[in-house]
């Protein structure tokens, strides 16, 4: 699928349209992917648009303007902490990027980053987290002509290995 791309490096310098958050669910602002975009687009300034969408259910998204990032917006995905799998937790994944491809075609934008949502201190298993993601990405971008390039941008090289392969794979 030549619209995917896969990247190593920190989320809060890509030029795209939309980076996405991994976010939990009261938009407090956290560690994480989740400091890290607080830190590049304003703490303050974030901070306050988050606490005017009284936080954000597990598996959804709510938007932001991205202010000091180079973005549009930054969506905030909720992704669900990993209890072994017995808690609709691929659901629950799911529904993020479902979500998040979706509301990049309501606000036609051409690309979008997303962080391995729920991979980081929420435990989420990457080997399980990355097939959930490609699938996802790839049948909403044959509903969507708009997103031009969808990026999987990650912190370090097995992560970027993992999505790799899976797109590799037949
Ligand atoms: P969660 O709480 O959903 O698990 P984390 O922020 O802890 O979210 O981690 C999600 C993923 O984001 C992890 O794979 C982590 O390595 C990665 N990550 C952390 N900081 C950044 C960053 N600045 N850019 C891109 N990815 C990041």
């Amino acid at each position: 699928m030549g619209r995917i791309e896969v990247l190593i490096g920190d989320i809060t310098g890509l030029s795209v349209d939309v980076v996405v958050n991994a976010a939990n669910s009261q938009l407090a602002g956290g560690g994480g992917v989740d400091g890290a975009i607080h830190r590049a687009a304003g703490h303050q300034q974030l901070q306050n648009a988050c606490r005017q969408l009284g936080g954000c259910p597990t598996g959804q998204v709510k938007v932001t303007p991205a202010f000091n990032l180079s973005a549009k917006y930054i969506f905030h995905a909720v992704g669900p902490v990993w209890y072994g799998g017995q808690r609709g937790e691929p659901a629950l994944l799911a529904s993020c990027y479902r979500q998040a491809m979706s509301l990049a075609g309501e606000l036609n934008v051409a690309s979008i980053a997303f962080p391995a949502i729920s991979c980081g201190i929420y435990g989420y298993p990457p080997e399980l987290a990355v097939p959930v993601a490609i699938e996802e990405v790839k049948s909403a971008l044959e509903k969507n002509c708009t997103l031009q390039r969808v990026i999987f941008c990650c912190c370090d090289q097995s992560m970027a290995e993992g999505y790799q392969r899976y797109l590799n794979s037949p």
